[in-house]
């Protein structure tokens, strides 16, 4: 058994420690790219979201690199995604009949006993005992807690970076070392060096950046290819963001969710203009932007998908906030035809009135 998953942002990283701690047998996709998009296009139903597509395009790309086992996360969802895996396993079996899908779903919705048996199927091939996979478990969390830890503070610092490009620079310096690492003990001691350059980056504290949230569907955010690396044009342009759904929310999110607990502060800041789940992370979205504004943000960007429905709603909602709370959001729809041009105009004309703003305010 060769496992894989599809590319998800740092999630990769936290892949990779958990499979060399567990000593299983594992491949990763390289990291999306136009080829990963072209792929996932051909082989998925035209009219399907675009995470499909680039999960496609991962999937056919480990294949060929020798993966014969993916794990991926399920939902029962009202959205698209709870059709996902039934889709996606259709087609990977048509180019590949031996190749496995394995769900990881809520224990909630397939009951702990089947949520075990997923579990001890994904680690069946590791020599280690149950303590030790507890253990290269929690590793592996710890390893993408870190990760997220250090790209929230560069991308919050890189608006008032004193050398211009230090928080990019050491971003993907981070994430390289940690990729080529040798075992999950050498990427902890990599993350646990990079939080200590992180917290000492120089800052200008009379620089005044802008400071914008990026809100709206969970693969968009997180996976940089899906929005044409929005955060990393955002800090060229010396613009300061701030994100609340990075992978280590999404586990947090997910145990909590059991108990009822699960984000509170976005549940109760999203009340009065979504009182309800409709699938997706909609009502994380709007309990975002709510926030954003609340915390001092001077705006948000939310990005969906083309044809995403829970992020329609939302955006149907956004402008309502905007208005009452005379907070400027704009909305990026992305999809396989999305041409780069006019998206970058569409980012600076909006940094470009934020900080004229800010310029206002100040005078
Ligand atoms: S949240 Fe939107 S983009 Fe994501 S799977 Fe559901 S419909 Fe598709």
């Amino acid at each position: 058994m060769k496992i894989s998953v599809p590319n998800l942002g740092n999630t990769s990283i936290a892949v990779k420690a958990l499979f060399e701690a567990l000593k299983v047998d594992y491949v990763l996709p390289e990291a999306s790219s136009k080829r990963t998009l072209e792929l996932g296009v051909k082989y998925s139903p035209e009219e399907i979201c675009l995470p499909f597509k680039i999960m496609i395009g991962n999937y056919i790309d480990a294949m060929e690199r020798g993966a014969d086992t993916f794990v991926i996360t399920g939902s029962c969802g009202p959205c698209r995604y709870g059709e996902y895996c039934e889709l996606q396993i259709n087609i990977l079996k048509k180019l590949k009949p031996d190749i496995n899908l394995i769900v990881i779903d809520s224990p909630g919705d397939i009951g702990k006993d089947e949520f075990m048996k997923r579990i001890r199927r994904v680690s069946s091939e590791s020599p280690l005992g149950t303590r030790d996979k507890i253990k290269a478990l929690f590793t592996a969390l710890n390893t993408i807690k870190s990760m997220d830890e250090i790209e929230k503070t560069l991308r919050m610092k890189a608006g008032s970076e004193i050398e211009e490009g230090q928080c990019k620079r050491l971003l993907y310096q981070c994430r390289k070392k940690v990729m080529d690492a040798q075992g999950a003990d050498e990427m902890t001691a990599i993350l646990k060096e990079y939080k200590k350059e992180a917290a000492k980056v120089p800052v200008d504290k009379n620089k005044k950046p802008a400071r914008v949230a990026i809100i709206g569907e969970i693969y968009t955010i997180i996976e940089p290819f899906s929005n044409l690396f929005i955060e990393d044009k955002l800090m060229d342009y010396g613009v300061s963001t701030t994100r609340t759904l990075y992978p280590s929310w999404w586990i947090k999110n997910t145990v909590m969710t059991a108990l009822k607990l699960q984000s509170i502060d976005i549940r109760l800041a999203s009340r009065e203009y979504l009182p309800y789940y409709i699938g997706g992370h909609g009502r994380e979205c709007i309990g975002e932007a709510v926030l954003a504004q609340r915390h001092g943000c001077d705006g948000a960007i939310q990005i969906f998908p083309f044809g995403c429905m829970p992020e329609i709603v939302s955006r149907s909602i956004l402008p309502s906030i905007s208005k009452d709370k005379d907070f400027p959001i704009m909305t990026l729809v992305v999809d396989e035809l999305t041409g780069e041009g006019g998206y970058i105009t569409r980012i600076e004309a909006f940094v470009d009135l934020l900080e004229r703003r800010r310029k206002r305010c100040i005078i």
